[in-house]
């Protein structure tokens, strides 16, 4: 390890899922680690966790968890016997709880950088020829130097020249997190997850939301039987989602947001009061790098790197959403692990065919592996089972039982490529499949596992059942 205050084994420039669990690695595995970070929370003050703690992942999830309380509390308990007066909600208490537990788990990651030893620098760090890196925070400048530099800066919303963000109207994902007020009518361009999950909690809280998408598919990564399954499910709960609609405009006018949109070769019009801009996010690459350390990008503009996550320049390495794949933070964390292991001479690769991706929506969708339709694109055989919800007992208990579990495997070896769910705890049943894939299982293995009844998991059991027609709770499929 090395003991200059300036000189480090390692600089992890970001602090998100990819950069901070990169650097406690680094620490772990004896290596001298800075980590530096530029994220200021509204007092300005420094906050670790990147998007996914302060503006992403856990504050959605904190607001879709009060959200669907509320609508449960509406629609569901009733049906449980549990009648209220008068039920409320505080938008204001919501988003106070949200961001206690926002500032609770940022100052978790930074009592585990002083446990570990990791150096936490505030600022903005800019790459210099010979592993120098320069930190700016207001006019305070410092240069540190390292053997090796993991760049983990993330991703932003992306901008579109036809809805340009404004203070309050027009917002991205981190704007539509702090409505302090349930908008009247909001309209979301881009029906993908971020614009799915905060439809979701805005049309529980009341507001009508008309989501507006340019593809014609819905969810066309996700399968596409699940996908539909779950179309139905949100048209249900009264969120106005429009395929094949692309937008053309949108204008502030006299406090409310008017929208022109093409669908099929007409233009329609369409008032909002809020307008939330949810069409993907782009890598955070500009002004990280001096011109002369020419880290290469790939055709679309991430960082160029091998399945090792290593850049063209020696000792520079690349994480997380900055990077080819999705943009999930478990793949940036693991890919942080993988780089700390390499850099001490250890292997460790990332499967990134059994990546896990999940909608918090409700129901959940949750998918690994294949899809049906890419299974029939590239002409692998392979046999399908389904359990719907509905016959789970446990699902019945809970009074959620809309929803299906679908397991593909070889037709050829039955080993398992791909699980699909839409569902009840979508994101928890999914860890099973991702489990059972890692270790190759064929569907025969899941449906010789025993599972504990009544559980959500069975739904699981049977779909592995189902692949052979042999499942217990469900008629058999006509040979
Ligand atoms: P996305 O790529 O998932 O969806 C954007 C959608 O907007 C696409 O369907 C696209 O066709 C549509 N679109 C683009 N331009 C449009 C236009 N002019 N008019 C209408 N529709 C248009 O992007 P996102 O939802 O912004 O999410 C960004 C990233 O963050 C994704 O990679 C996502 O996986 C990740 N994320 C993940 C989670 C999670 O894991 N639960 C949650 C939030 C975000």
């Amino acid at each position: 390890m090395t003991t200059n205050n300036n000189h480090f084994d390692v600089i992890v420039i970001g602090a998100g899922p990819a950069g901070y669990v990169a650097a406690i690695r680094c620490a772990q595995l004896g290596l001298n680690t800075a980590c530096v970070d530029d994220w200021k929370d509204d007092d300005n003050k420094p906050s670790l966790g990147g998007t996914c703690l302060n503006v992403g992942c856990i504050p959605s999830k904190t607001l879709l968890e009060s959200s669907e309380k509320y609508a449960q509390s509406l629609n569901d308990f009733k049906a449980h016997g549990i009648n209220f007066e008068n039920i409320s909600f505080d938008v204001s208490a919501m988003q106070a709880r949200k961001n206690k537990i926002v500032s609770e788990l940022t100052g978790g990651i930074k009592q585990l950088f002083k446990a570990n030893k990791v150096t936490h620098l505030v600022g903005r760090a800019f790459i210099k020829p010979d592993h120098h890196v320069e930190i700016t925070d207001g006019d305070e400048k410092q240069t540190i130097t390292a053997e090796n530099i993991i760049i983990a800066t993330g991703s932003s919303s992306v901008e579109i020249s036809s809805a340009p963000l404004t203070d309050n109207k027009i917002v991205d994902s981190s704007g539509a997190l702090a409505f302090d007020q349930v908008p009247e009518k909001i309209g979301v361009i881009g029906a993908g997850v971020i614009g799915l999950e905060l439809g979701s909690v805005w049309r529980r809280l009341g507001s009508e939301v008309v989501v507006l998408e340019a593809q014609d598919a819905f969810l066309p990564i996700a399968d596409q039987k699940i996908a539909k399954e779950a179309l139905r499910y949100f048209k249900k709960q009264g969120l106005d989602i429009w395929l094949s609609a692309r937008l053309l405009s949108a204008e502030v006018k006299k406090g409310k947001v008017e929208l022109n949109y093409q669908q099929g070769d007409k233009d329609h019009q369409l008032t909002v009061d809020k307008l939330i801009v949810a069409v993907g996010r782009s890598p955070n690459v500009k002004q990280v790098w001096d011109e002369s350390v020419d880290v290469l990008l790939d055709e679309r503009g991430f960082i160029n790197v091998n399945e090792q996550c290593e850049t063209n320049v020696p000792g520079v390495y690349a994480i997380g959403d900055v990077v080819r794949g999705p943009m999930l933070a478990h793949k940036g964390s693991e890919e942080g692990v993988m780089v700390a292991e390499l850099i001490v001479g250890r292997q460790k690769e990332v499967n990134y065919d059994l990546i896990p991706s999940v909608v918090y929506t409700h129901p959940e969708i949750a998918w690994v592996g294949k899809t049906e339709q890419e299974l029939k694109a590239s002409g692998i055989g392979y046999n399908a089972g389904a359990f719907p919800f509905a016959a789970s007992g446990r699902a019945k208990a809970l009074g959620d039982a809309a929803g299906t579990v679908k397991i593909l495997a070889d037709a050829e070896t039955d080993r398992i490529l791909g699980v699909h769910i839409v569902g009840p705890q979508a994101s928890e049943l999914i860890a099973q499949a991702v489990i059972a894939m890692e270790l190759s299982a064929s569907s025969e293995d899941l449906a010789l596992t025993m599972f504990a009844h009544p559980s959500l998991s069975e739904a699981v059991h049977e779909a592995a059942l189902a692949v052979s027609n042999e499942a217990i709770h469900i008629p058999p499929r006509r040979r």
